[in-house]
């Protein structure tokens, strides 16, 4: 589809960034163009809109970028999932691997409830760890969650099977 491609031409691949050895998917020259943007939450819109979601959970940092405007397209709101600290008590957290280290992620106890249909949202899947992580926060405070949104999949890292064995559904715009 054109929309994709236009999105994917905005992508820069830099090697040996932040380590040697990784390739890193710089996604935001898509935020500095209008239409690019415009284009992935147009995707993820046409993807989302038949399921009746409460709320979007997106991960720090460019979770956010993406997570924000799809929850005012689909008229819902947004709770951010953030590194250790960041976040005024209340919060519960949970400590996970990453593609480089380990890291915390917390959310706000009372963010969400049993009430809530969440959809997850982050830029990148890569070992799925962070959103595991995410996933399991979300249980904790008894919401429901299946469906978790990525721009971009790195499919070799295993992120996909890691979080469709918790029915978590993915679903990404490429690889
Ligand atoms: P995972 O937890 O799936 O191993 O790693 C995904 C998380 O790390 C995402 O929150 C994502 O933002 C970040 N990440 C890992 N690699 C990259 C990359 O190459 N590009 C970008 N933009 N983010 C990455």
């Amino acid at each position: 589809e054109k929309k994709i491609e236009v999105i994917r031409n905005k992508i820069i691949s830099i090697e040996n960034y932040p380590k040697d050895g990784i390739v890193f998917r710089d996604i935001l020259p898509i935020l500095n163009d209008y239409t690019a943007m415009s284009y992935v939450l147009d995707v993820f819109e046409e993807h989302y809109k038949q399921i009746t979601f409460t709320k979007i959970v997106g991960t720090e940092a460019r979770g956010f970028l993406f997570g924000v405007p799809l929850a005012q397209r689909l008229n819902i709101g947004f709770v951010p999932a953030r590194k250790k600290g960041k976040l005024p008590p209340p919060v519960i957290s949970e400590t996970y691997n990453l593609e480089y280290g380990t890291d915390t992620i917390e959310i706000q106890a009372d963010a969400l409830n049993s009430n809530d249909n969440v959809l997850i949202i982050d830029d990148l899947l890569a070992t799925g760890g962070t959103v595991n992580a995410t996933y399991n926060l979300i249980k904790a405070l008894g919401a429901n969650v299946e469906h978790a949104g990525f721009l971009i999949n790195l499919p070799a890292l295993g992120g996909e099977f890691l979080l469709n064995k918790n029915n978590l559904q993915t679903f990404n715009i490429f690889n």
